[in-house]
């Protein structure tokens, strides 16, 4: 027998950038070990099922390579591949019975009969659904037709079995069971199972490890312990569970500012370090006004069967606590929070930078606006000759065909507006994250790069926005 450190699928610096330019998956890289639950976990559009069909087969990576058992298989068809998928659309075919339906993979290999029926009944034991061979498809519920689903997978005896959202279509009580059976299922079977899904407690039921992606990338990879309890960015804390996330500085040893509070922590980051800090709302612990480190307003209460989910405003923060006590909108309440409830992480320097080209009136120009400066407006000491050129402090002439100018400028500089035309840049808002008093908003462009800007309003997923950027907020640096 291999041993279970073995990897059997790698991924080495995959890329799938489409025939239109869209870059889906972008260097991603994983070791998979034999026998483990791997899941990828993201939002639609992250690049999971990307990622996957190149795991099976279905499409080539544009850069990378895929390793099974040690062996590049990155061009190898997927018929040759021992790895099978389940879909989330069963594709069952609805005019054979059960048997056939199992039983079709292996005809076409010509196997013997005998062996076939084998195979068929050991693989409807396995899915629990012994005794079924003669029904037809149409007979079958949501939950018995995906189980089908599984065996017809299974019954080639995979080395891998992948599976794209195999319970998105079913209804949650039947989605909770299958979860259970699938997770008994690969405990049962030893072998290697990749699972694509955007519900975050799936993903935390079923997985050895996940794999947080976003935008093509991979956020994180650990265990579903790791990645609810240690987040790595504010990306993570906020799809995995809820979570209140702050910005905040360090004012001590072991000491943090947020949300308009002093609190002791465990993480022990240098004094003066900008931070973003991480509260579960489980956490979060309400006491009598006075005996809160600090004090808010109870906004909001919504009964969830186990416990109360309260809002509370604090100042122009806001936070979500979990309690089994009621509460009732106006009420006054402390907030404390323990040390160990408060995840750390240094904040992610979230400067938007660009580089604008100088025309030659010597403006600066980008994305076919000029902008209302001058290259000697921005560059200290520079000056235009009588001849029209510029020079630098040291006397140099700056040709503007050789040199770009990087702005920068901090998200909370720039302004949203829905009249698009008016911004300097337009894009749709692909991501938010919501940070206890704005929220942070990634706008995909179609430049080459996205944008971060911080707004304490809410907009829409998908939002059609301009960018407006004062010039007195922008910092200017020359690129020759
Ligand atoms: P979902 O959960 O919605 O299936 P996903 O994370 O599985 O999402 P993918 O299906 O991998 O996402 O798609 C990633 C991105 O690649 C999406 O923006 C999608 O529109 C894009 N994409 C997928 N196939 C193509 C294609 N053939 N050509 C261009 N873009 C594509």
């Amino acid at each position: 027998m291999q041993k279970q450190t073995e990897n059997i699928i790698e991924l080495r610096h995959i890329t799938k950038t489409y025939e239109d330019g869209f870059t889906a998956v972008s260097d991603f890289n994983l070791e998979v070990k034999k026998g483990e639950f791997v899941t990828f976990l993201g939002p639609s559009g992250c690049g999971k099922t990307t990622t996957l069909r190149m795991i099976a087969g279905f499409d080539l990576p544009t850069e990378g390579e895929i390793l099974l058992n040690g062996k590049d298989i990155t061009s190898l068809p997927p018929y040759e591949r021992p790895i099978n998928t389940v879909f989330q659309r069963y594709a069952l075919f609805p005019h054979m019975n059960i048997y056939d339906n199992i039983a079709f993979g292996l005809r076409q290999k010509k196997m013997k009969e005998e062996e076939i029926a084998r195979k068929v009944k050991k693989v409807l034991d396995l899915v629990d659904l012994e005794g079924f061979e003669n029904r037809s498809v149409a007979t079958l519920s949501g939950g018995q037709q995906q189980r089908i689903a599984i065996a017809r997978a299974l019954v080639n005896e995979p080395q891998i079995l992948l599976l794209d959202e195999p319970l998105g279509a079913l209804d949650l009580k039947m989605r909770k069971e299958m979860q259970l059976e699938l997770k008994q299922m690969h405990d049962d079977l030893g072998i290697t199972f990749i699972y694509v899904t955007h519900d975050q407690e799936e993903a935390l039921t079923m997985s050895d490890r996940i794999v947080v992606m976003s935008e093509g990338k991979m956020q994180q990879l650990g265990t579903p312990e790791d990645i609810y309890n240690e987040p790595k960015n504010a990306f993570v804390a906020d799809f995995i569970g809820e979570s209140n996330i702050f910005n905040g500085i360090m004012t001590g040893h072991l000491r943090a500012r947020f949300c308009g509070g002093e609190f002791t922590c465990v993480d022990d980051v240098e004094e003066g370090t900008h931070i973003t800090a991480v509260v579960r709302p489980e956490d979060v612990e309400l006491t009598a006004p006075e005996k809160g480190i600090i004090r808010g307003t109870v906004t909001a209460v919504i009964f969830k069967g186990m416990h109360y989910e309260i809002t509370i405003e604090s100042g122009r923060n806001e936070m979500v606590a979990r309690s089994v006590h009621a509460a009732r909108p106006g009420d006054q309440v402390g907030i404390c929070l323990e040390p160990d409830s408060i995840h750390i992480m240094i904040a992610e320097d979230h400067t938007n930078y660009f580089t604008a080209d100088i025309n030659e009136k010597h403006r600066l120009e980008f994305n076919g606006h000029e902008l209302d400066t001058s290259v000697t407006k921005i560059i200290k000491g520079s000056k235009r000759q009588d001849d029209g050129t510029i020079i630098d402090t040291n006397g140099e002439v700056i040709d503007p065909r050789r040199t770009r100018i990087v702005i920068s400028i901090q998200p909370q500089d720039i302004t949203m507006t829905d009249h698009v035309e008016e911004g300097l840049v337009e894009g749709y808002i692909s991501n938010l994250i919501y940070k206890g008093d704005h929220y942070s908003y990634v706008i995909h462009t179609d430049l080459e790069q996205d944008f971060i800007v911080d707004d304490e309003y809410l907009w829409n997923m998908d939002d059609h926005v301009g960018l407006i950027m004062p010039i007195d907020k922008m910092s200017f640096a020359l690129k020759k």
